[in-house]
């Protein structure tokens, strides 16, 4: 690109053309998700090398560096692209862009290492003060704006892009500190005053990442009406938001939970969860208790657990189960070797449907099911279904959030007889699927709001064709009082 730079005519058709990209992968996700590819990446590492961190001074070099930031970014969003971050390096590649005293590019490449960044990964990432606190004026400007919305030149970021990205680079104690010390909690204390669901599970969700610090915990503790907001946010109708609100509770607030007062470390939502389980008389040779787990808020903050996994190879993300519970299912020696290298994904499913596909270890496709597929087709008819989408198609889902949706996940009305307690029972399964055998899509059920904090709505809705490439290995239940 060298020389087209210094020719003014070429440079006209050079700047049209990246800027053309680069609005478009801000507004359109399928295309965030095509320019994934090793080549495209690849061309905007390139211009990243051409023209380093201190390309300031001159504006084409500058518009260059900018614009190759921005979409990468922009690409990143998609998860299904994160692995090819991996493969070209782009973390160690981007990093000297991270202290750039240029407050554009700083920000935005904080904001693409907080995409790419993991709790796994084996070098711990130190984000620079300076852009966390360029950052910060971010979020601080998003809430002066009436729809929550930042502008940093050309480019918009919602409060809960920017909230979400720092606590996705809460992953070691220096960077909590870095970011507590910036004066993060205030803004994010104001955010939950001021936000929506969407917003404030995002403030929960990062604030609950920054409380694994004790310092986090006391600066929290210190804001005046804090702990109450967060304890309504605990009793709220919204189900994420109950969800993140009470871990949180349960990080800051002395502890609450009930199960341990007796001396023994039994949940009694698992407890409940495995009486509705004896009321399916399922036979007991499918499953293998050992490996059984609970999901509940309780139990989830125990173990103090993330929301968040990569598995498989290319390794992909997927969000633990909150709210459910795992019967585990017994698997042949022959399939044990899938866990490492497939995806982790989930299947919804009605309490009829489940001794069948016990039984025969396979999922019904849509077309089979009962459920779902009813409205699938009619969102097919409306041109809404993913590409290369077929109704004899497994629907599958990262996150139980949508798989445990009510249109797959139908609610089955259980009493309980010692109690005589009426509950809302749901199933699901956790499955694995092999990586490449399944198609990713936007969703095809109504939902109006973003489905999972980590997920967009428009990569929801894996769907594989080939029974033989998802395998089965958990029953998840969920029991909800009426
Ligand atoms: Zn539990």
């Amino acid at each position: 690109m060298g020389r087209g730079v210094e020719d003014q005519t070429a440079w006209f058709g050079i700047r049209l053309l990246r800027s053309i990209f680069w609005t478009y992968s801000d507004i359109n996700f399928k295309l965030c998700q095509k320019l994934g590819s090793e080549d495209f990446l690849g061309l905007l590492l390139e211009d990243l090398k051409v023209y380093g961190s201190s390309s300031a001074t001159n504006e084409k070099h500058r518009f260059l560096v900018i614009s190759a930031l921005y979409m990468l970014h922009n690409c990143a969003k998609a998860s299904e692209n994160r692995h090819l971050f991996r493969k070209l390096q782009v973390h160690e590649k981007i990093l000297p862009f991270m202290r750039s005293d240029d407050m554009t590019v700083a920000t935005v490449t904080l904001l693409i290492l907080s995409q790419i960044t993991y709790h796994s990964d084996r070098t711990p990432f130190h984000a620079d003060a300076d852009a966390v606190q360029y950052l910060l004026v971010l979020l601080a400007s998003a809430q002066e704006d009436l729809n929550l919305c930042g502008k940093l030149e050309d480019g918009t970021f919602s409060a809960s892009d920017v909230t979400l990205a720092l606590g996705n680079i809460a992953t070691n104690d220096s960077n909590i500190l870095t970011i507590v010390q910036a004066g993060c909690i205030p803004l994010l204390a104001r955010l939950l005053e001021i936000g929506g669901p969407y917003v404030q599970e995002s403030v929960l969700f990062t604030l609950r990442e920054l409380c694994r610090h004790e310092k986090t915990i006391s600066e929290v503790s210190a804001i005046t009406g804090i702990t109450s907001i967060i304890e309504q946010l605990a009793e709220s109708c919204d189900e994420s938001t109950r969800q993140a609100a009470s871990m949180l509770k349960l990080k800051i607030l002395p502890d609450t939970r009930t199960f341990e007062s007796g001396g023994r470390d039994r949940c009694p939502y698992q407890a409940l969860c495995q009486r509705f389980k004896e009321h399916l008389q399922l036979p007991g040779s499918y499953f293998d208790e050992s490996f059984n787990i609970c999901y509940c808020v309780n139990c989830h903050h125990k173990r103090d657990d993330r929301l968040y996994y990569l598995r498989g190879k290319p390794a992909k993300d997927y969000a633990l189960p909150v709210g459910w519970c795992r019967f585990a299912l017994k698997v042949s020696s022959e399939t044990t070797h899938i866990f490492k290298k497939w995806h982790v994904a989930f299947y919804g499913t009605t309490v009829e449907a489940v001794e069948n596909i016990l039984k025969y270890g396979n999922l019904p496709r849509t077309e089979n099911t009962a459920v779902g597929s009813n409205h699938a087709r009619e969102q097919c008819s409306q041109g809404l279904e993913p590409p290369g989408y077929h109704t004899k198609q497994v629907c599958l889902s990262a996150t139980i959030r949508y798989a445990g949706m009510d249109v797959y996940s139908k609610p089955h009305t259980f009493i309980e007889i010692r109690t005589n307690k009426t509950y809302k029972a749901k199933v699901a399964f956790q499955v694995c699927v092999k990586p490449g055998s399944y198609k990713v899509g936007q969703k095809t059920a109504r939902s109006s709001t973003p489905i999972d904090l980590k997920f967009s709505n428009h990569e929801i809705e894996w769907s594989a064709r080939e029974l033989k490439d998802v395998v089965i290995y958990g029953l998840l239940v969920k029991l909800q009082i009426t």
